[in-house]
């Protein structure tokens, strides 16, 4: 039972079924671009010397059926990521700066709150 058909202008295989296969409330997808497509590789050659090591692989992009909510939600999901990260790296780098030049403290410090402010993204995360 075939499943998938290949795309080969795109280089990727496009399902063939609708039903979503992110969440269980029987939508289908309305659109190919609304599907998640995967990366696979598959290794075609490998190298192996004494100080050098080098793989080469095809990859090729697997569809996985995804109805609209659930696309606009990994959407969404993924700006809140890159949201989080423009502000983790903010709070880790520059308030720490900002409060060493602000307060005067040495260089010294400054690697001290960064640890801290570092340490404490961690313990949040
Ligand atoms: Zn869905």
């Amino acid at each position: 039972m075939e499943t998938h058909t290949l795309n080969e202008r795109e280089r990727r295989l496009e399902p063939l079924g609708k039903a979503c296969q992110f969440c269980d409330l029987n939508r289908e997808s309305e659109s190919m671009s609304q599907n998640s497509f995967i990366s696979v590789y598959k290794e075609n050659k490998r190298l192996n010397l004494l100080v050098y090591r080098n793989v080469k692989f095809n990859e090729i992009k697997i569809g996985i059926p995804r109805c609209n909510y659930c696309s606009r939600t990994h959407g969404f999901a993924k700006i809140i990521g890159w949201i989080s990260t423009i502000v983790a790296v903010l709070g880790t780098f520059f308030i720490p700066f900002y409060l060493a030049v602000k307060l005067d403290l040495l260089t010294i410090m400054m690697f001290v709150f960064m640890v801290l402010s570092f340490g404490a993204g961690v313990g949040l995360v």
